[in-house]
């Protein structure tokens, strides 16, 4: 496992040039150094040196962080910026007896009993057998929602779906600083993979994608060949691989939010702005983060408000009904804050809901 001490050379080579401050939406309210890449990797150098201690205070910094990811886009010297935080928060976890308490709800409630009887009342298709196959990766959004719309849409292309029992792949672990927990759920799943003879992985979430795309990082050397093999892709670049063509029962306005960690933009405006009866109408801010790390820290509601309004106010200028986004945890931050102002839905499910012909 990764320490924050294994960091040490890509942490001194922040030049300190101030990039991720003119991008970070936590350094924009608060204007406190200690909130940014910058500042925090000032402080993290001083507990790797032993001159500083991994106190409650650094630890509050690194939590207020939102994982955007925005900094690394920007910084010259090419720091990933998430990884590193979410391991430096691993140095107070694994101390700290509260931060033990909140991981094991997190895994045996929120990710594990909710989602399973949630689940059981949902009625299920069964996939049609066909030549080509992929595995579908849902994680915890397809057991609230289902995996049905997956398996109509890429039956309709062509593609056999198969559903073995993914639940969360580690993301809500790994950046509250829980690296064991999200460790062995990502060793779970590389064990699932390897019993499929299938190489090709389907997301429907841009954060599943993203972490289980950076599984390679975080495995045992003896998983990295088998991974590097895998083909981990998300429903839209198939659709758009296969000129899908989406006519909405009704005209819709929508506008989309996309997610911080949404690689694939080009494919999901592929199918926003090509799908008859889809008014695609772009809010000034699409790309900018959710608040989803924030919102429940109800300590810190005064920062990120200022974030989250910020937000809403740019979906609301777009005059659309539907918000719509590929991220489970983006969705639930912004039906969170909507004011009944719009509404918030997963882009798979509301084609599922809204396409014209049974897909
Ligand atoms: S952009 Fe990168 S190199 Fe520049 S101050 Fe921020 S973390 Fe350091
Ligand atoms: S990941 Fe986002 S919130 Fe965190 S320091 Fe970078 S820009 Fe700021």
């Amino acid at each position: 496992m990764k320490e924050l001490k294994d960091f040490k050379e890509e942490i001194h080579n922040c030049s300190k040039c101030g990039m991720c401050q003119s991008v970070c939406p936590v350094y924009k309210a608060t204007g406190s150094d200690c909130a940014v890449s910058k500042g925090q990797f000032i402080m993290l150098k001083g507990v790797i040196n032993g001159d500083l201690k991994m106190t409650k205070t650094i630890n509050r910094y690194l939590s207020l962080c939102l994982k955007c990811g925005k900094c690394s886009e920007y910084c010259p010297s090419g720091i990933d910026v998430v990884d590193i935080i979410s391991v430096a928060k691993y140095e107070y976890f694994k101390t700290h007896f509260l931060e033990k308490i909140i991981s094991l709800i997190q895994k045996y409630v929120v990710f594990g009993l909710f989602p399973h009887l949630i689940s059981f009342f949902r009625p299920k298709i069964k996939s049609k057998k066909l030549d080509k196959k992929v595995i579908y990766f849902g994680g915890c959004s397809s057991k609230y929602t289902g995996n049905n719309s997956v398996i109509k849409l890429l039956n309709n292309i062509g593609i056999e779906v198969i559903t073995p029992d993914f639940t969360c792949c580690g993301i809500p672990f790994f950046v509250r600083g829980d690296i064991k927990n999200f460790q062995d759920y990502m060793n779970k799943y590389i064990k699932i993979l390897k019993h499929y003879d299938i190489k090709e992985v389907v997301t429907t979430c841009a954060s599943c994608e993203k972490t289980i795309k950076d599984y390679i990082k975080w495995c045992e050397e003896k998983d990295k060949e088998f991974l590097s093999g895998v083909n981990v892709r998300n429903i839209f670049e198939y659709l758009r691989e296969n000129n899908a063509k989406l006519r909405l029962k009704k005209p819709v306005k929508v506008t989309y939010h996309r997610p911080c960690n949404q690689s694939n933009f080009d494919d999901i405006k592929y199918i926003l702005t090509s799908t008859e009866n889809l008014e695609y109408i772009e809010a000034d801010n699409y790309d900018k983060c959710c608040g989803l790390n924030g919102i429940f820290k109800p300590k810190e509601y005064p920062i990120i408000s200022k974030i989250t309004n910020f937000k809403r106010n740019s979906i609301i200028s777009t005059g659309a009904k539907y918000v719509l986004t590929s991220c489970f945890g983006c969705e639930i931050a912004l039906n969170s804050y909507s004011l009944w102002k719009y509404k918030t839905k997963n882009l798979i499910e509301f084609l599922a809901e809204n396409l014209e012909s049974s897909i």
